[in-house]
């Protein structure tokens, strides 16, 4: 017999495991536009379930589902709650571009990934996909890196590129603390590769343009406030790189708190979209899509490393042996912690953020 203490205890370890919340979200950060997801554990096909339209809005935005979304089509049967066949494979391909299981229903370690905030750039771009979507696989041969629709790059003549952070479009940081951590992050790249990066004099003649923006700003993808989207960047050669104003953005280097995303984090994964990468689904890789609020990952793994370097060249003295970049990429957390990511690449649909991308290729 079980003493009635011992029951007590297993009641509580079984109603906190099953309670939902994703551990990188502390209880007092209900803020991310994506929370209300955790309501949806456990729907399942042929549900009908009020928020079920909104994950496939999510869905369509990172390149899962493509459907007409307009008020005039409210009559699609995609713009409803019925969780239906096209609901399903959108969740099948998203599992197993996360390393998840595929189970094609809202299980936790599924909700609890689509909530975690991430890049807005799609993982699935114009239906073309290049993201790893078999799994444990691939998970050996690091090379799951991905480009964008048609691989545009920088002109083989363009090897030093020069960016500069808007004068008007910024946060409460100091500039030097700004422009610091974007020159180490420009700097990762810069190691491994035959591109270099100078800073601009003037932002205007920049060919990478920084800045941090405040939900719709102008090109089609509006930020959402704390959390969800974080950042995008355009493929080249456009240079737009956009930061969303409203997160705690962490500046001093050093772990940041929960509800903190590490600004240098951040600023590494985009220069690889503005370089030409897309997606991985490496988990370590900096190109997965999404971070852990809390932690700070901002050394290239051997999956960014082999893909920027098809690109552009290796820089004669990198010597991958001797990289850190070549080991084990360890993500630093602070607080709370939960499971990384997992990554995504280009696939089936265009999504509302691969229009940032088509830009480029057309
Ligand atoms: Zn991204
Ligand atoms: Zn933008």
């Amino acid at each position: 017999m079980k003493s009635p203490a011992a029951i007590a205890i297993l009641l509580l370890v079984l109603v906190n495991s099953v309670s939902g919340l994703p551990n990188f979200l502390p209880k007092n950060i209900s803020s991310s536009p994506w929370a209300p997801f955790q309501n949806l554990t456990g729907c399942h096909m042929g549900d009908h379930v009020p928020g079920l339209v909104d994950l496939k809005r999510y869905l369509k935005r990172f390149g899962y589902m493509n459907f007409p979304d307009t008020a005039t089509n409210s009559t699609n049967a995609n713009v409803t709650d019925e969780f239906d066949d096209s609901l399903e494979w959108a969740i099948k391909t998203y599992q197993k571009n996360f390393n998840l299981n595929p189970t094609g229903s809202l299980d936790l370690s599924t909700v609890n990934q689509i909530v975690r905030p991430r890049c807005g750039v799609a993982d699935i771009i114009n239906g073309s996909t290049s993201m790893n979507s078999s799994g444990a696989a691939h998970a050996n041969d690091r090379r799951l890196y991905s480009f964008f629709p048609g691989s545009p790059s920088w002109p083989s003549n363009k090897r030093q590129l020069t960016y500069a952070i808007s004068p008007t479009a910024r946060i409460s940081a100091d500039d030097a603390t700004l422009r610091s951590i974007f020159a180490r992050a420009f700097e990762r790249w810069a190691n491994v590769t035959q591109m270099t990066f100078v800073e601009a004099a003037e932002y205007s003649a920049a060919d990478i343009k920084i800045g941090f923006y405040s939900g719709d700003h102008g090109d089609g993808e509006a930020f959402d406030g704390v959390l969800g989207t974080l950042a995008h960047a355009f493929s080249p050669t456009n240079g737009r790189f956009h930061l969303d104003a409203a997160e705690n953005w962490a500046v001093d280097g050093s772990l940041p708190s929960v509800g903190e995303i590490d600004l240098e984090s951040v600023a590494v994964h985009e220069i690889g979209h503005l370089l030409g990468l897309g997606h991985s689904s490496v988990e370590e890789a900096i190109m997965f899509p999404t971070i852990t609020s809390g932690t700070r990952r901002v050394e290239l793994a051997a999956d960014d490393v082999a893909g920027v370097q098809l690109l552009y060249g290796a820089n004669p003295t990198y010597n991958a042996s001797s990289s850190s970049s070549n080991s084990a990429q360890e993500e630093e957390r602070g607080g709370a912690t939960s499971g990384g990511g997992r990554v995504v690449t280009l696939g089936l649909f265009s999504g509302a953020v691969s229009a940032i991308v088509s830009l480029l290729i057309l």
